[in-house]
């Protein structure tokens, strides 16, 4: 049987193992922290929440459950445009149980490291298993990346490939073995943060796909009272993607499977080649996918290469009615 730690044992593995940064004035330990934004940095801050059996399946091991609820954190600060400095992490576990803590902490801290951001408090309990994180971040003020600036004739781009998370998922409920390249992108989802840096100042709007391409594109066609027309031929896909299903189920989970964690945005025409420079230099790839009409807000228009129009199965995931 694992070892059972008090709530301040397990605090106390945790403080022993995070980073410091210079603008943490005081961390882990005291009732709250105390945090120096630099004065010319507007904070931004995000917050989301893991649940087994929600989330992710009930057996994902602790360091991935780790990483991705940091991960997805990242991913909106990365969304809009934002530098992660800081977060904080709720903890809600069936049992105390150090060796689970440590290797959460292995996946977590190994992302955050990545990022050089501070873990600064949080809070521990007894319960279901959950995990909420709160993520903060610097920006230059009004250089956010917003959901409501797409404007008509824009184009809209994605970062990666789309798909790959919800292939793994697909196969794992349909008993299959798991392709090692998907489970990777489901488990260990990379949050685009330098590209969303990159794309300050060139991007007129941006989101993280979480839900499914079509719904978080939605959004950003709502928020900004435009329509979108996609080509689904052209999204992007990965060879394991291509090679673990067939062209339906492909488009399908491409267009609303989800937890892909990539920047769909929308810049003008005119920005093409500053967009692909600064994907090039943060070495990421970058499609362009459609463009922004003038539409009932939120409306997406989906067509095939031919320029026959495509009815996704649905456009994305939904808490409450899935
Ligand atoms: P309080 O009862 O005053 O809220 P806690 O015992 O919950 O204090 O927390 C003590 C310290 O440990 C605080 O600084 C808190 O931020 C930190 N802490 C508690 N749980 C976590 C956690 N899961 N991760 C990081 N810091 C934590
Ligand atoms: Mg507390």
């Amino acid at each position: 049987m694992a070892a059972r730690a008090s709530e301040f044992d397990l605090i106390a593995r945790i403080r022993a193992r995070i980073a410091v940064r210079d603008d943490v004035m005081l961390g882990i330990g005291d009732d709250a922290a105390i945090l120096v934004p630099p004065p010319d940095r507007h904070l931004v801050v995000a917050m989301d929440t893991l649940n087994a059996g929600v989330h992710f399946p009930a057996e994902t091991a602790a360091a991935d459950i780790g990483w991705k609820a940091l991960a997805v954190n990242l991913s909106d600060l990365a969304a809009m445009g934002a530098q992660p400095a800081w977060c904080t992490l709720s903890l809600s576990l069936p049992q105390s149980d150090a060796a689970w803590i440590d290797a959460f902490l292995d996946g977590f801290l190994a992302l955050a490291a990545q990022h050089a951001v501070a873990l600064v408090g949080g809070d521990t309990t007894r319960g279901p298993l959950s995990v909420c994180v709160t993520a903060h971040g610097l920006i230059e003020p009004r250089g956010a990346l917003r959901r409501d600036g797409a404007r008509v004739d824009d184009d809209v781009w994605v970062t990666g490939t789309l798909g790959d998370a919800a292939g793994a998922l697909r196969q794992w409920r349909a008993g299959e073995a798991i392709d090692a390249t998907l489970r990777a992108r489901l488990d260990r989802p990379t949050p685009r943060v330098a590209a969303g840096r990159a794309l300050a100042g060139i991007a007129h709007a941006c989101i993280d796909v979480s839900d499914g391409l079509l719904a978080d594109l939605g959004h950003v066609c709502a928020m900004s009272r435009v329509g979108a027309e996609i080509d689904i031929d052209a999204l992007p896909a990965s060879d394991a993607l291509r090679a673990a299903c067939d062209r339906a189920t492909l488009r399908a989970l491409q267009a609303a499977g989800g937890d892909d964690y990539e920047l769909c945005f929308t810049a003008p025409k005119t920005a093409r080649l500053a967009v692909q420079a600064a994907m090039d230099c943060c070495d990421v790839a970058a499609t362009r996918i459609g463009r922004i009409v003038a539409a009932d807000a939120g409306r997406i228009v989906v067509r095939d290469a031919t320029g026959v129009e495509w009815s996704p199965p649905a456009r994305g995931y939904d808490h409450f009615v899935d």
